[in-house]
């Protein structure tokens, strides 16, 4: 039975007293007291100036460390980057890789998006590879063929045996931030079509979705066969929601 998988995006948010107590929130009504962390997987992901703050207050808690970007070389003359060794070093297991934010605003390629996954399982992180469709691809019936071809490049890049590290999370880029959720049908379709590009992957591989989740929706999208997990980004910078997903996906 695959694992459930619950993972916080604070994106550009937060500073050393919020993040205290943020961390300090989740980390005390996370597990429920005396019922340990059961199939539900946790990780929060902040920017990566706070890891190193985060990593400590983590670090008697079942709660993971993940970053939200990483560079695609090992080391070298990259002005303002970090490489996938540097979030080793500071505890980090898992790295979103092309969330739909740098896709556009950093102009990142498919080709780009998959080097990164390859650098992040070249030191051992689990990269968390986000896909989705615009408004206008779904609009055009085009939804499955661009993330189609997002998976598809990854997989010419790294293979398909590398999913068995890997988690796949669908984020329809008009859901993310606009608290427009995809209906269960439309996130269930892609969640089944991402299991069947994987092939002999499909049944193992964690398939998050992403989009507007929140607690009151959380559980309507939890009962979904195909759906293992949450990528959050407005809900993880509350502790009370961070938390109510996470019991949501028990
Ligand atoms: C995200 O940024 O990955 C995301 C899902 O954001 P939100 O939950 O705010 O839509």
């Amino acid at each position: 039975m695959r694992r459930r998988l619950v993972v916080g995006n604070w994106k550009m948010n937060g500073n050393l007293a919020d993040n205290a107590a943020l961390l300090k929130g989740i980390t005390t009504q996370w597990p429920v007291a005396g019922e340990g962390k059961g199939n539900v997987d946790t990780a929060v992901c902040p920017p990566f100036v706070y890891l190193s703050q985060a990593a400590q207050a983590l670090k008697d808690s079942v709660v993971e460390l993940g970053a939200q970007t990483v560079n695609e070389h090992d080391a070298g003359a990259f002005t303002g980057e970090v490489s996938g060794e540097m979030l080793v070093d500071v505890g980090c297991r898992y790295v979103i890789v092309g969330h739909n934010e740098r896709r556009r605003m950093q102009v990142e390629t498919d080709a780009q998006v998959a080097d990164k996954f390859h650098a992040a399982l070249q030191v051992g992180l689990t990269p968390i590879l986000c896909v989705g469709e615009s408004e206008q691809e779904r609009d055009a019936g085009q939804a499955l063929e661009t993330i189609g071809r997002q998976l598809r490049v990854v997989v010419e890049r790294v293979g398909l045996e590398a999913f068995e590290h890997a988690v796949v999370a669908y984020e329809p880029v008009w859901a993310v931030g606009t608290g427009k959720v995809a209906s269960p049908e439309q996130a269930e379709e892609v969640h089944r079509f991402i299991r069947a590009e994987l092939g002999k992957l499909g049944p193992q591989t964690q398939i998050l979705y992403g989009g507007s989740v929140k607690p009151g929706n959380a559980e309507q999208l939890f009962a979904l066969p195909d759906i293992d997990g949450a990528l959050l980004g407005g809900a993880s910078l509350n502790a009370d929601d961070f938390v109510a997903i996470c019991k949501a996906a028990a």
